[in-house]
């Protein structure tokens, strides 16, 4: 076994132009502590988790020693919020450790909280322990959903205090991606009308994630119409586990069409369309229903950004228009599968608008709702019924609903034992609840990281049943009605 000191970081991105990135240390934290470690990212590196909980592995993975190979860096961006330019950004407090080889590929090692940067502007370069756990914990539950993600391998703590809405301890996620480049680090050197490296940054990015656009006619156009078609993909698979991100500013949307950065995420729970899970967002640009047409904004402004390498905007808007099409085939795809459907037949979509029209007049919970889905049973009764049905206080909407639904079945001779199977491999039982994640971090501030490790436990395994876990599966308590996420993080 490797001691964290001998890590073979290499790092591509430090022999770019240092023009996009500042060498730097990251600031230590005093007495660091291990939190918990993800055995299947610390795979993808081929770490063993174990190891990440010793004392150097612990040191390298707060910032708090460097390894001999690795070269620090925080890369710069700016990006659109919440709609309006703003500017210059950058990793105010992410830390580029390097890349670590992998049979998957390589991975870019970054610490997330790891100390002040060039571009920390009025921030402390600090993340909490709150903020870090939810981070931590949703990186890997997005992974073992199937849904694209940067990884989260470790997350340490310290008793530092930092200052948020009220006083907080320090913590420090150690994130993993093939490369954290963001549409904001294209729009920054296009604002600062910087052609060289914008082209430099593309090249990079063509080079090492997307080789099959270097032989195109149009290797811009190229680039951009696949990370559009990968954007529309990813938020598709988010609307089918009714994820919201939060904050899909610019520079939160990754250039390899990951979901990055999570801060005030949620998942549906009382389904309502125009659902806003950013307590910050008052204005609801990130609803759950707008994700969709954001995407598409978003991509638009990467567009805009590639704009000189491209050439016309004809192009551009000719891949940007792959968006829409890409988005309606991966979503009908995956509410076929929700289903439990194997075929797609004239009427499927009525049949879908109806089930959310359900869904959201009686605010039915949207996991359960297509967990208990898969229980259905063609020659059901309204007792066997009984658990999906009161998910609804009008019973007679889903009554009529039900109805469609079972003809739809017989129609294609579905088989009961088969389409559960199905269903359950695609509609998880298991998803960070907000108020899952909040009881495990009240119990880490006091000091247990129990909670932390069975919640990560769980959610490796979100479509098995887990009989002994139910009460994770369970609705909201009603302490949790007044749970507010924000920004602060
Ligand atoms: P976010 O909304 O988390 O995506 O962050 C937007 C920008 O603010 C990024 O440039 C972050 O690096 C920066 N930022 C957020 N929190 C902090 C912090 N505590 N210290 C320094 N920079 C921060
Ligand atoms: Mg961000
Ligand atoms: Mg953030």
């Amino acid at each position: 076994a490797i001691t964290a000191d001998e890590l073979p970081f290499t790092n591509s991105f430090a022999e770019l132009p240092p023009a996009l990135y500042t060498r730097l240390m990251p600031t230590p934290l005093p007495a660091p502590y291990f939190i918990a470690a993800s055995a299947p990212a610390a795979a993808l590196v081929g770490l063993d988790p174990q190891a990440l909980a010793q004392e150097d592995f612990v040191e390298v993975f707060t910032g708090n020693k460097v390894a001999v190979r690795s070269q620090p860096l925080s890369a710069v961006y700016s990006g659109h919020q919440f709609g309006v330019w703003a500017g210059q950004l950058g990793d105010g407090r992410a830390i580029v450790l390097g890349d670590l080889p992998g049979a998957q590929g390589q991975m870019e090692i970054q610490l997330k909280g790891a100390g002040l940067t060039p571009y920390s502007r009025m921030g402390d370069g600090r993340a909490v322990l709150r903020s870090s756990i939810r981070e931590f914990l949703c990186s890997e539950a997005m992974a073992a959903l199937g849904i694209p993600t940067t990884r989260a391998l470790a997350l340490t703590g310290s008793h530092q205090r930092v200052m948020r809405e009220s006083v907080e301890t320090a913590a420090v996620v150690t994130r993993m991606a093939p490369t954290f480049i963001r549409f904001g680090s294209f729009e920054h050197w296009h604002y600062k009308n910087k052609q060289d490296e914008l082209r430099i940054l593309a090249d990079y990015v063509i080079k090492h994630w997307y080789p099959e656009c270097a032989g195109a006619a149009n290797p811009y156009k190229e680039l951009l119409a696949e990370v559009t078609r990968r954007t529309a993909r990813m938020i598709a698979l988010w609307q089918s586990v009714g994820f919201m991100h939060g904050v899909m500013n610019t520079d939160n949307m990754s250039i390899l069409g990951l979901t990055l950065d999570y801060g005030p995420f949620g998942f549906m729970e009382a389904f309502d369309a125009n659902h806003i899970c950013n307590h910050t967002d008052q204005g609801g640009r990130y609803s759950y229903a707008n994700q969709v047409p954001v995407g598409h904004w978003n991509c638009y402004a990467l567009g805009n950004a590639l704009l000189p390498l491209i050439g016309t905007p004809e192009d551009a808007e000719e891949a940007l228009d792959q968006y829409r099409p890409v988005f309606g085939a991966k979503l009908d795809e995956l509410l076929h599968a929700k289903l439990g459907l194997l075929d797609a037949r004239g009427g499927d979509e009525a049949l879908f608008d109806s089930m959310f029209q359900l869904l959201q007049d009686n605010h039915a919970d949207f996991t359960l709702f297509f967990r208990r889905l898969g229980e259905l049973e063609l020659g059901g009764s309204l007792e066997a019924d009984a658990p999906l049905r009161d998910l609804f206080l009008d019973r007679a909407a889903f009554d009529a609903w039900a109805l469609q639904y079972r003809a739809r079945l017989r129609a294609e001779h579905s088989v009961d034992e088969q389409r559960r199977a199905a269903m359950h491999r695609t509609n998880p039982k298991y998803v960070l609840r907000n108020y899952l994640a909040q009881a495990a971090i009240e119990q880490a501030q006091n000091g247990d990281y129990s909670g932390v490790h069975k919640l990560l436990a769980i959610l490796e395994r979100p479509f098995d049943e887990q009989p002994e876990n139910d009460a994770y599966a369970a609705l909201p308590p009603d302490w949790a009605a007044h749970l507010e996420v924000s920004c602060s993080s």
